[in-house]
C-alpha cells in the first residue's frame, strides 16, 4: 500500500532555509499572485469570465470569426492590466533571483508584472498582453505602438492583430513549453505560487518536477487539490505578505555568513 503523503505547513523563515538547501529552485505562478496588484482572477467571482463567456470571447475561433466583438472583451482586459503594478510578492521573487536562489519564474499570467518587478528569467507560458501579434504575418508590436480605442487594430499587411496571449484553442508557444519543461525537470525545489495548477498543460509542471525528485512548496491562501496530491510544504497567507519575509530571512542569513557566502 502506498503510504498517505503528509503535507507540512511551513513559515517564511523555515522556507528561506529550505530554499538555501534545495537548489536550483523554480517558481510557477498564477493569477493569485497578481490579485494583490488589483487584477482579479478571471476565473473567480466577479472576474472577466463571469461577464464574458470565454467560449464566446476567448477562443481563437471566436476571434477570427468576430474580431470586433472579441475586442470589446480585450479592451476591458487591457484596462485591468495596464494600471497594475508589481506587488511585494513579485518584487520578492525578483530579489530571490538576484540573490542567486531562483533559477526562473514560469508564469501563467500575461500581465508582465514579474518582468516589471525585475525578474530576468521569466517563461511566459500563456504569452504577454503587453505585446501584440498579427495573425497573418506574425509581426510583433508593443502595446504602446497601437491605437485600439476606436476598434480592432489591423496590421500594415491587413491582417488581424491580437494580444500575444494564448487564447483557448491555441497551443502553448513551443519555446515557452520547452523552457518550462527544462526548468521543471531540473529543479530541486518548485515554488507553486498563487495557483492551484489545475489548467492543463501548466498543471503537469509540478508533476514533472516531482517525478524528477523536486520538493513542492505551495503558497496559496487556502489549500487546493494540489495540496492533497503533491505538495510537500504549504505556505499559507497572502503572497505579498509572506514572500518578503522569506527574502528578509535569506538576506539576513547572507549578511550573517559574510560576503563570501553570497558569491
Ligand atoms: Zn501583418
Amino acid at each position: 500500500m502506498v503510504p498517505v503523503k503528509k503535507m507540512q505547513t511551513i513559515d517564511p523563515e523555515k522556507l528561506a532555509e529550505l530554499l538555501r538547501r534545495h537548489q536550483p529552485a523554480v517558481a510557477l505562478t498564477g493569477a493569485g499572485i497578481s490579485v494583490e496588484s488589483g487584477i482579479p482572477d478571471f476565473r473567480s467571482r466577479g472576474g472577466l469570465w463571469e461577464r464574458f463567456d470565454p467560449m464566446e470571447y476567448a477562443t481563437i475561433q471566436a476571434f477570427r470569426r468576430h474580431p470586433a466583438k472579441v475586442w470589446t472583451m480585450l479592451r476591458e482586459m487591457d484596462a485591468l492590466l495596464v494600471q497594475a503594478r508589481p506587488n511585494p510578492a513579485h518584487l520578492a521573487l525578483a530579489a530571490l533571483e538576484a540573490a542567486g536562489l531562483l533559477a526562473g519564474v514560469i508564469t501563467q499570467n500575461v500581465d508582465n508584472l514579474h518582468q516589471a518587478a525585475g525578474s530576468r528569467k521569466v517563461v511566459e507560458y500563456h504569452g504577454n498582453a503587453h505585446r501584440f501579434v498579427c495573425l497573418a504575418c506574425g509581426r510583433l508590436t508593443p502595446r504602446e505602438g497601437l491605437d485600439f480605442a476606436s476598434g480592432p487594430p489591423s496590421c500594415d499587411c491587413g491582417g488581424l492583430i491580437k494580444p500575444d496571449v494564448v487564447f483557448f484553442g491555441e497551443p502553448i508557444p513551443p519555446a515557452a513549453q520547452k523552457e518550462a519543461l527544462d526548468l521543471a525537470s531540473s529543479c530541486a525545489l518548485m515554488l507553486v505560487i498563487g495557483t492551484s495548477a489545475e489548467v492543463a498543460p501548466a498543471s503537469y509542471l509540478p508533476f514533472t518536477a516531482k517525478d524528477h525528485g523536486a520538493l513542492i512548496v505551495e503558497s496559496n491562501l487556502e489549500t487546493t487539490n494540489l495540496s492533497r496530491r503533491l505538495t510537500d510544504y504549504f505556505l499559507s497567507g497572502p503572497a505579498g505578505r509572506q514572500w518578503p519575509r522569506v527574502v528578509k530571512k535569506v538576506l539576513d542569513e547572507a549578511d550573517a555568513h559574510g560576503p563570501a557566502d553570497r558569491a
